[in-house]
């Protein structure tokens, strides 16, 4: 086993759950035995709401200013780990170097943006009738916690991390059970920045956590990151227990590709955005919508689909299970009567035989009732279907029920003003095949894309991870007393 096995981490020390129960951590580069992780019981995660609760009020107390101190430095030592942190994303996700590098960087971006929290947060202040002053103030919500997937081990913990905590928060998070390393690290980053002890916490887990998580009295917002069907789980369950909630869910993004489009950029985009992080993103680009005749882009996005090269520049696929799930999907297609353009089945990597990869699949001709078109694959896979207007498509992806992003190419300003207003997502592409949000603007689908009100990060998160105090204030008794006041 290349490192220790895996503790949680509460009231600051890195500490043995109270479980034998555990989970292996395999390296889907390889299949190297990375660490094990504790199946943490509710009486873990029960001491980690007390370090917590302990800490919060000097936590909430200090001032903002001073709060966001603790994240300049931890920006300045995500920058100085910066290959350490890359380096255990690539092992423990599978993922390429260079996307993991990409990954804390944007970790970089969200820290920075915390650290301009002061400055968002003022509130305002209004002489609403003589002499009466109207003033509102964000005020820390308590004990929050933080549910994150495997796809971004870095990342989506740091979507939360920063905002809740320099808000005035005390967060315990649940890392993906199949990626628990990094959030140890972070662990690590945060206390040298010089967090206090009890103001973040890790409990390793799976189910059992989740749903102690929905139930603890002591939970007062619970933020969760994963697949719909689990995004709704806890929603119903975190709300039934009247918590504040925001559940981010699946994805199946539409590219719709109209002749007019610019053809290697195309292209490059598609092909980027299908098979980056081994098409493991809720952003990535998963059905195209080919609008008349576009098939000399189709040619160029098969030619940038074959450079795309397994075990180089092309990441693993989380596990075995993925892998599986990802080429019966392509079977079924070719059984229904698609075209397999690019077949990424049965790949192996040389000197990585225990490795899970699939490589680059371009698939024609499907139509909107195969599972290919209508289901999250989460794989290096694009589904192409052919429509002969805009309309029709459109309606394509209106009538799948995420709706995390969408995108268009074409040189036509009108036509791309028509798909942003048409389109059923949340964050639209034009000529972008990845159109992700970058701070100070929020991240936030629309439909079975997310649960709750509000976005997870940028300036829509300040709403969700504190509360509105609302004060009138007189000090004058010659302003005299009206209906107002
Ligand atoms: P997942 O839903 O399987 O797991 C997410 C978290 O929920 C993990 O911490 C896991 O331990 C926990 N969990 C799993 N099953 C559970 C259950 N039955 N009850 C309670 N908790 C449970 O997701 P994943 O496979 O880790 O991640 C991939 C999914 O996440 C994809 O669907 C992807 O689109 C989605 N995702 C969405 C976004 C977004 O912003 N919308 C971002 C990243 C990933």
């Amino acid at each position: 086993m290349k490192y220790a096995a895996i503790q949680n981490y509460i009231n600051g020390q890195f500490v043995q759950a109270s479980t034998t129960k555990t989970l292996e951590v395999i390296s889907p580069v390889d299949g190297t035995l990375l660490s094990t992780v504790p199946l943490s019981s509710s009486k873990d995660f029960d001491n980690a709401v007390t370090a917590a609760k302990a800490a919060f009020p000097a936590w909430s107390k200090t001032p903002i200013k001073e709060r966001v101190q603790v994240f300049f430095k931890y920006k300045f030592l995500l920058e100085k780990h910066l290959k350490e942190l890359a380096e255990l994303c690539t092992e423990e996700n599978g993922k390429t170097y260079g996307e993991s590098v990409a990954e804390i960087e944007k970790c970089v971006e969200l820290a920075e943006f915390a650290t301009s929290l002061p400055q968002l947060i003022t509130g305002e202040v209004l002489e609403v009738s003589k002499g009466v002053e109207c003033r509102t103030e964000h005020a820390p919500l308590g004990i929050v916690a933080s549910i994150v997937p495997f796809n971004f081990p870095s990342m989506v913990p740091n979507w939360t991390i920063p905002n809740a905590i320099a808000l005035g928060n005390c967060m315990i998070i649940k890392p993906s059970e199949k990626v628990p390393l990094s959030c140890g690290k972070l662990a690590e980053l945060l206390k040298e920045a010089g967090l206090p002890d009890g103001v973040f916490n890790i409990v390793h887990g799976d189910v059992e956590i989740v749903e102690a998580i929905c139930d603890h009295p002591a939970i007062d917002a619970v933020s969760f990151v994963g697949s719909t069907k689990v995004a709704k789980i806890v929603y119903q369950r975190a709300t039934h227990h009247y918590k504040r909630c925001i559940a981010l869910g699946g994805a199946k993004n539409h590219l719709m590709v109209l002749p007019d489009a610019i053809p290697n950029m195309t292209a490059q985009n598609v092909a980027a955005s299908m098979s980056g992080c081994a098409g493991q993103r809720c952003m990535a680009a998963s059905a195209m919508v080919a609008v008349g005749n576009v098939d000399h882009i189709i040619e160029k996005i098969c030619d940038e689909a074959k450079k795309i090269i397994p075990g180089q520049n092309l990441g693993a696929v989380i596990n075995k299970a993925s892998q599986q799930r990802i080429e019966s999907y392509i079977t079924e297609a070719e059984k229904n009567g698609a075209k397999i353009l690019v077949d990424g089945r049965n790949t192996k990597v040389a000197g990585k035989e225990n490795g899970t990869y699939v490589g680059p699949t371009v698939i024609d001709y499907v139509t909107p009732e195969m599972s290919v078109a209508k289901e999250e694959i989460f794989g290096p896979v694009i589904s192409i279907m052919r429509t002969n207007t805009v309309d029709e498509a459109l309606a394509i992806e209106n009538a799948n029920p995420y709706g995390n992003a969408a995108s268009v190419f074409t040189q036509n300003g009108g036509m791309a003003r028509y798909i942003i207003e048409k389109a059923s997502a949340g964050m639209i592409g034009v000529n972008v095949g990845v159109p992700v949000p970058r701070e100070p603007f929020s991240f936030g689908g629309w439909n079975d894309s997310k649960f709750g009100v509000g976005d997870i990060t940028g300036k829509s998160s300040i709403e969700f991870w504190t509360k509105l105090k609302k004060s009138t204030t007189k000090w004058n008794p010659e302003a005299g007393i009206n209906w107002m006041s």
